[in-house]
């Protein structure tokens, strides 16, 4: 089955809002094993909604519209939908009576538009809309099948899920599912990934490999058409233990958790507890930690330790690291590993980590900006530092501190 997706509205081309409803859908429809060769955009207006009806309905056998139900003069899609098809609108029934309750029971004179929103083209199967008053609308016509929903997201989604998919999976009898695994790498980029992967990647056949990035996060999506979930990883094994071997010590998860979660399941394994001592972070490696649910079972607390006195008096950092002649100041391998150090003894805690670097954009002790050490203590072995070098801004340097933070502490804690 190959899609076509059809986003109504005037505000898309203008560049008002952005096409998200085209991403969820192109994802969701990616998942079910349905095809996506074209999307279009268009304005509301109901010569052109025909239009891009017509040529969809041409290149695609399933195209699904979003937007224009609501009961302006603008909202047009049903209009356009029956036009195109030669079928009436009419009211559907259940739709209707929810938009009269609805206005009844705020006390509100319902318009005569507002039953506009009940119509659906006449011979079709409607879609409930359980967070919104628009009716949606699935039909066949010409061999073409046809979707409308509603543009807010938090109206097209649940409608999606719950009443657009399981149609157009029963319009697919022959279909076999498509399942799929995310792998969750860390310590790697995008390219460099990709780049051990190329082989498998350019070869894929009936398991496929998709890497994807985001939030400075790189994964890879591993599908493959299966009747079921056990047929499904029998037939991705042999490709999972490639990349296994291959990525071992960047793969942290094999589900789409972020890299703390995956720190915090380790350190509750093995009954571990960290702290932290952050000065170029400021904080966001404990927040980091403390958004993952439950994890005041392994995580103390951190101190911000920003200026040197602050360093110096509540953390205990010896004077004559940070400051007199030849000091090793604050953005030291030396600063790092007492910090680290520090942090453990006042909290007792197994693990410590510190963060102390020049985020910029100005030079700061005359190192220059993206300079940065990281220190982790341990009560089980010697501890270390590292240092770490990247460019970009203030705000991408602290991030990628933080995340490789993560990242040394998930290798070391996996090794216990
Ligand atoms: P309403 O009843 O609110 O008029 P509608 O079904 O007529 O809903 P539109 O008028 O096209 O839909 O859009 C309503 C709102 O839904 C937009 O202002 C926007 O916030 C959101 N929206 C519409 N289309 C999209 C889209 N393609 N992607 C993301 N959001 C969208
Ligand atoms: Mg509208």
């Amino acid at each position: 089955m190959k899609a076509e997706i059809v986003a109504v509205g005037t505000e898309l081309l203008l560049g008002q809002i952005v096409n998200t409803n085209a991403r969820f859908l192109a994802r969701q429809l990616a998942e079910i094993g349905v095809d996506s060769y074209f999307q279009t955009v268009v304005g509301d207006n109901l010569d052109r909604i025909v239009q891009a009806l017509t040529i969809a309905s041409q290149r695609a056998d399933l195209v699904i519209c979003t937007g224009g139900l609501g009961p302006t003069r603008d909202d047009l899609t049903k209009d356009a939908i029956a036009a195109w098809t030669g079928r009436r609108l009419i009211y559907d029934e259940p739709a209707l009576s929810r938009i009269e309750r609805f206005f009844r029971e705020r006390g509100v004179p319902m318009a005569e538009s507002n039953a506009r929103q009940a119509l659906i083209p006449e011979g079709c199967d409607p879609l409930p809309n359980d967070n919104g008053l628009a009716v949606g609308a699935a039909l066949e016509h010409g061999g073409v099948r046809y979707i409308v929903l509603p543009g807010p997201p938090k109206e097209l989604e649940p409608m999606f899920v719950r009443y657009a998919r399981p149609w157009i999976l029963a319009q697919m009898p022959q279909h076999t599912p498509l399942h799929s695994v995310v792998l969750k790498f860390a310590g790697i980029g995008e390219s460099a990934l990709e780049q051990k992967l190329i082989d498998l990647i350019d070869g894929q056949s009936e398991v496929t490999l998709a890497p994807y990035a985001g939030d400075g996060e790189v994964a890879v999506r591993v599908s493959v058409k299966a009747s079921d979930q056990e047929q499904a990883m029998r037939k991705m094994s042999g490709t999972l233990a490639d990349i296994r071997r291959r990525l071992g010590e960047h793969l942290y998860a094999e589900e789409d958790i972020p890299l703390e979660e995956a720190v915090v399941r380790q350190l509750k394994a093995r009954g571990l507890l960290l702290s932290a001592a952050e000065s170029c972070t400021g904080g966001l490696f404990a927040e980091r930690i403390t958004s993952v649910p439950g994890s005041s079972a392994v995580f103390a607390g951190a101190m911000i330790a920003y200026t040197n006195e602050f360093k110096i008096r509540h953390l205990g950092v010896p004077e004559r690291l940070l400051s007199g002649d030849g000091a090793p100041g604050a953005i030291s391998e030396e600063t790092a590993r007492t910090m680290a150090e520090r942090a453990r003894e006042l909290t007792g805690s197994h693990f410590a980590l510190s963060f102390t670097g020049a985020a910029g954009p100005d030079p700061s002790e005359g190192k220059g900006p993206g300079l940065v050490y990281i220190g982790l203590a341990s009560d089980r072995f010697p501890t270390e530092t590292y240092r770490l070098q990247w460019n970009g801004d203030r705000h991408s340097v602290r991030l990628r501190a933080v995340r490789h933070g993560l990242y040394v502490l998930w290798r070391k804690i996996g090794r216990e």
